[in-house]
């Protein structure tokens, strides 16, 4: 009787799995395997929002492969030693597995390939699994390049890729007799509490926000989606990280609908999948300015600090940074300013706040991670890397009304909007007169901080 392996990575459900399905038609019996990886807890990317989050996804696919006749085999230790350990335990003459960007994964693909064909067994690397569109898979036309550097022709040709379809869940797991240890729990994967507003992981999750998404707000996405008080995005960015939700069914969901939101939308899955591809052809660009701008960059520990704690004295700023640390996310727009503001406007190495938010953000992903946060320093694609962005504009803009910052600074509850957005510019006297006031003066004056970046970094 044949049996293999489906190594489980980033890719943690039944629907439109490739890996499983291929080891589901490669033979009778499939080991659905993950393995609990000391090495990336040792790297220090199991923090306690994501370690709760995969715990509960993790409990969810083995519930699912229970109802299948399956369960969840897991294993602790190096994953390339323990998926080596199952198939040789189980006879297993290949291991499927999900082709992966950061070179984390690729390190793990090559040395599983090794190790694997030393026992005469085989790898099988699925590269249509995590994105819809296969990092690789487009490159520009004419000179050689080996990925897109600009978003613009990237996302005209993956518009026009044909994606693969989408595979059902399957009817059936039948597992072989294999030592299994138990479920990892939050605990036991990092220390430290988690995040109070955390979403819940798994499948089933993913797929009722899906279906709420899908039914009605993906229609004003195109409207909504700046709007920081309406929380009118799809917020699925976690189960896309953690794979409990395939980007290619959803890619296929969304385009069925045709309307200006869905289109909207689509355009946002393909700046995670153009990261991706940027990732997968420069896996350096995780630690390493993409686009080298010569920066000298300030050390400023009292306002990073600041920075962290929400305390800077901009609201809108702050806001964003107090929802980071109570939900483990915060949507894009709130994420593009806060890092603008550390990046630009105080003029610090952007890998500082990369490194806060990864260790807070329940999606934290190294793709979308480095490549925005490089974006928003201008060290990375933006093709305008120079631009600084207004916190005062961006909060006149997209929280008229200051709903958004008064949900997240109770201290500024009491203030209107008008007042709320005028803080930062009043003086001490204007600040006395407000009465039970108890939040920071600015820490930073925009039109000091504007002149310090550009003569940083050499431009006009
Ligand atoms: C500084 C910074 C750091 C970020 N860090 C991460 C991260 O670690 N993990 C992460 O998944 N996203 C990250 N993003 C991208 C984006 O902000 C989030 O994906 C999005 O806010 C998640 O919320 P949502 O699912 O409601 O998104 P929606 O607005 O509903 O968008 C749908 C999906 O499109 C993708 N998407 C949207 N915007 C972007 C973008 N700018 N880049 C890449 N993909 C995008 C995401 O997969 C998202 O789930 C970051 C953005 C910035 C500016």
């Amino acid at each position: 009787m044949r049996v293999c392996v489906a190594l489980f990575t980033a890719d943690l459900r039944l629907h439109d799995n490739p890996v499983l399905q291929a080891a589901l038609r490669d033979a009778e019996r499939v080991v659905p395997l993950f393995v609990v990886d000391t090495g990336i807890r040792r790297a220090g990317f199991v923090v306690p929002n994501r370690a709760a989050f995969l715990a509960d996804s993790l409990a969810d696919l083995d519930a699912a492969l229970r109802e299948r006749g399956g369960r969840l085999v897991v294993r602790v230790g190096d994953v390339v030693e323990e998926t080596c350990r199952v198939a040789a335990e189980t006879g297993a003459d290949a291991v499927h597995v999900a082709g992966g960007v950061s070179r984390y994964a690729v390190r793990r693909e090559d040395r599983l390939r090794a190790e694997l064909a030393g026992d005469r067994r085989e790898l099988r690397v699925h590269d249509a699994s995590l994105t819809a569109v296969p990092p690789g898979a487009l490159t520009p036309s004419g000179g050689g390049k080996d990925h897109f550097a600009v978003f613009t022709p990237y996302f005209r040709r993956w518009e026009s890729f044909s994606v693969r379809r989408v595979l059902p869940a399957p009817d059936a797991v039948r597992v072989p007799d294999v030592r299994s240890a138990d479920l990892p729990r939050a605990e036991s994967l990092a220390a430290g509490s988690a995040s109070p507003g955390l979403p819940e992981g798994g499948e089933s999750g993913a797929r009722r926000r899906l279906r709420s998404w899908l039914s009605g707000p993906l229609s004003a996405y195109d409207e909504r989606h700046d709007d920081l008080a309406a929380d009118a995005t799809s917020r699925l960015s976690p189960y896309l990280h953690f794979g409990c939700l395939s980007a290619t069914e959803l890619l296929h969901r969304a385009r069925s609908q045709d309307t200006p939101g869905a289109h909207a939308f689509v355009r946002q899955l393909a700046w995670r999948e153009f990261h991706h591809q940027v990732l997968a052809a420069r896996p350096d660009a995780a630690d390493h300015d993409y686009r080298p701008r010569h920066d000298r960059w300030r050390h400023a520990p009292k306002e990073i600090e600041a920075w962290r704690d929400g305390r800077t004295g901009y609201p809108v700023v702050d806001a964003a940074m107090r929802q980071l640390r109570h939900e483990g996310w915060m949507p894009g727009r709130a994420r593009l300013l806060a890092a603008s503001f550390l990046a630009k406007t105080l003029y610090v190495d952007w890998r500082v706040g990369a490194r806060h938010f990864l260790d807070l953000l329940v999606d934290g992903d190294l793709a979308n991670n480095q490549l925005n946060w490089q974006w928003a320093a201008g060290t990375g694609t933006d093709t305008r890397p120079n631009r600084l962005l207004n916190p005062l504009v961006q909060a006149r803009r997209f929280d008229p009304d200051g709903e958004y910052v008064r949900r997240w600074l109770p201290e500024l509850r009491h203030l209107d909007a008008g007042t709320v957005h005028r803080l930062p510019r009043l003086d001490e006297a204007g600040r006395a007169g407000l009465e039970g006031l108890d939040y920071p003066a600015p820490i930073v004056d925009l039109e000091t901080a504007a002149a310090r970046f550009r003569a940083g970094r050499g431009v006009d």
